[in-house]
């Protein structure tokens, strides 16, 4: 067997090893993350950044401030919104009621 042979032989063994040994760190790798996703508890996400908080956390964000901060933006919008929703109708009726009257009397 010649000099070449040999090294050649022995690049593919240590690349054949090189592969067994990353299919085994990858299969430990799949059986951990498996077992986190098991051993993880109920929990809902921050409304704002969707980090993991606990179930019971009222109003739904975490601890960063940042995301309170939006969060209340956020809640105050929506119900500016809601408001609006109903006022304009409102008003457009009462718009067509004094109408009415006026037409009337
Ligand atoms: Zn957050």
């Amino acid at each position: 067997m010649s000099q070449r042979d040999r090294i050649m032989r022995d690049a593919q063994r240590t690349a054949g090893e090189a592969r067994e040994a990353a299919k085994r760190g990858r299969e430990a790798q799949r059986k951990d993350r498996a077992k986190r996703s098991f051993s993880t508890s109920d929990h809902r996400h921050c409304s704002v950044c969707w980090a993991p908080i606990p179930l019971d956390e009222d109003p739904a964000v975490c601890s960063n401030p940042e995301c309170a901060e939006k969060q209340r933006k956020r809640e105050s919008s929506r119900k500016r919104l809601t408001v609006m929703l109903y006022l304009f109708p409102a008003i457009a009726i009462l718009l067509v009621f004094l109408q009415g009257i006026g037409a009337s009397g």
